[in-house]
């Protein structure tokens, strides 16, 4: 077995089994996440358009099941459409006005996950959690798309437990939202945490964690 493959079933017997795992592919190869789909990782997620296109090609679509996790240019929502089974960061109404345009026109719907910026960070993309009940209550008229739950990144901190109440607030924001009780949205996915705050996330409630280097080792 690879060190991937290795890494990943001892990580997989640690974590509950309801939670999902996606590996977070940016700047590995696609030997490397080759070795992620074969141990049995579904999921893979990608920051950049290109490079998803580019494993995409070496990998075969149906290898995996493929979502955007990086910020999404409007110009590049047309690739993004033809590329992704679902979008992590939606976090506007043009944003999602446009990914429901493309989708019209192949009779597609898409699964997205609304990016809160539950840090309240001001250069960071996301909305922020007292806007996120309207946006979605609008974004949910959109017919060819289908919100599944909701998406942070959190800031970056040295100790992950600073991440905890920012997690806390994105539950209980993901809460809310469900008891809403929004036709044509769901709250099923809540996608928090990564290699160094994960264990935190799901303490707090996260159904998807992105891991990149927890499966692949240090980025170079
Ligand atoms: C890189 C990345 C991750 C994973 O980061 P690691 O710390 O390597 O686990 C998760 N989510 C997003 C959006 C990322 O860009």
């Amino acid at each position: 077995m690879t060190s991937i493959g290795k890494r990943i079933e001892s990580l997989r017997s640690t974590l509950p089994p309801h939670v999902e795992i996606v590996a977070a592919a940016k700047t590995q190869s696609s030997q490397d996440v080759l070795a992620c789909i074969e141990a049995g990782i579904g999921i893979i997620g990608h920051n950049y358009v290109q490079e998803a296109q580019a494993m995409i090609e070496m990998l075969g679509r149906r290898t995996a099941t493929w979502t955007m996790i990086g910020h999404l240019q409007r110009n590049k929502v047309r690739a993004a459409v033809e590329l992704f089974d679902s979008i992590q960061t939606v976090d506007s109404l043009p944003l999602a006005t446009a990914i429901d345009r493309e989708c019209r026109k192949t009779s597609r719907t898409m699964p997205i996950l609304i990016e809160v910026n539950a840090g309240r960070e001001p250069q960071k993309s996301g909305v922020f959690p007292e806007a996120a009940i309207d946006l979605i209550r609008e974004i949910s008229q959109l017919e060819a798309i289908q919100i599944q739950g909701l998406m942070t990144m959190g800031p970056s901190v040295s100790n992950p437990e600073d991440l905890r109440s920012i997690f806390h607030k994105t539950k209980d924001l993901f809460d809310c939202i469900a008891a809403a009780d929004i036709p044509n949205v769901s709250m099923d996915v809540l996608s928090m945490g990564m290699s160094g705050s994960f264990a935190i996330a799901i303490e707090e409630g996260a159904t998807m964690v992105r891991l990149g280097t927890t499966l692949f080792g240090p980025r170079n």
